[in-house]
């Protein structure tokens, strides 16, 4: 990863694939920026906190032909095996590939030597009308001899990757944020405003302390207020908003719970931990998920 231009892929013209895309493509040369879709499109794109708005063009994986130095894959957690099954003619050995992902676990499906899963802090949306950014550029993910090059090249770039010296640690903290209102909102399908009943913010307390006594079996150390300052952020939140499973769940569209409130789960498991919140949470959303509950 020596040479002077790189050239850049993300796969997911979605919410943060977009994003990343348009930062790169802001500083960079536009031929070093692919951004890659099920089909060639335009995607309506906007920035709200800056005014900016812009059409980002879209290919296949399967009309290009050259290697990519860096891959960001911005797909949901359960379309990564299909992206997967596509992309191995525009890497090699050296690429980087980076998953731009929430949850933990997927980085055991490829098969890489230059994989990293980075911790997302990007607000942003994908509505009917394209993806509107709301705030944060920011991608957080192993320091090592690459990634610090990487960090080089993306210098002059608004997309800010922060390199961290225990990653798995940055991981877990936003599992664990995930994992809290992200349940909660997606069992009681509604938005934040649900955390105004005083059981469901007890609910949401009792998962984040067993995700905080899962990392911890797990040799993680996260802050030992984290249970707290979690419940600050959320209280924080505004009643109208709502989660990306809220969304998918109300919408019919498949969860990513395998990859967040799962992974915890079977971690637990695996250490032999008894967790009846998470448990049961995970259990309803499975279901959810695999179309097992009728709600009507
Ligand atoms: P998203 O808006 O649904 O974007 C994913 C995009 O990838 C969609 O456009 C999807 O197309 C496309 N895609 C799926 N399979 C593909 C394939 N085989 N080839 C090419 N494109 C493909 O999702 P997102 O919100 O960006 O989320 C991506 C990840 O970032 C998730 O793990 C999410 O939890 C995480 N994250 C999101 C945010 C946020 O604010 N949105 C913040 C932090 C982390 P279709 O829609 O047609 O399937």
């Amino acid at each position: 990863m020596l040479q002077v231009t790189l050239q850049y892929g993300i796969i997911g013209p979605g919410a943060v694939g977009t994003t990343i895309a348009y930062e790169l493509l802001r500083s960079l040369d536009r031929d070093q920026v692919h951004l890659f879709g099920k089909k060639a499109w335009k995607v309506p794109y906007r920035q709200r906190d800056i005014g900016e708005q812009s059409e980002l063009q879209t290919q296949t994986l399967a009309h290009f032909d050259d290697t990519l130095d860096v891959l960001f894959i911005a797909v949901k957690t359960h379309q990564l095996d299909h992206v997967i099954e596509q992309m191995a003619h525009v890497i090699d050995d050296d690429t980087l590939i980076i998953l731009a992902q929430n949850g933990h676990g997927q980085l055991e499906k490829i098969d890489h030597p230059h994989v990293y899963q980075a911790v997302v802090y990007i607000s942003v949306q994908k509505t009917e009308d394209g993806v509107i950014h709301f705030r944060d550029r920011i991608l957080q993910v192993q320091e090592d001899e690459f990634t610090s090059e990487l960090a080089q090249h993306l210098a002059d770039t608004r997309l800010e990757l922060q390199l961290k010296n225990d990653i798995e640690v940055e991981i877990w903290y936003k599992l664990l944020v995930n994992q809290g209102i992200n349940s909660v909102t997606a069992v009681g399908r509604q938005t934040a405003a649900i955390l105004r009943v005083p059981e469901i913010r007890n609910l949401c307390r009792n998962l984040l302390e067993e995700g905080q006594r899962i990392a911890e079996a797990a040799g993680i150390t996260l802050p030992e207020t984290i249970v707290e300052d979690t419940m600050k952020i959320y209280a924080g939140y505004p009643d109208e908003m709502g989660t990306s499973m809220y969304y998918d769940i109300t919408s019919g569209a498949p969860l990513e719970v395998d990859a967040i409130q799962g992974f915890i789960y079977r971690k637990g498991q695996e250490l032999g931990l008894y967790t009846p919140y998470l448990e049961t949470v995970y259990s309803i959303l499975a279901a959810a998920e695999n179309g097992k509950l009728n709600y009507k």
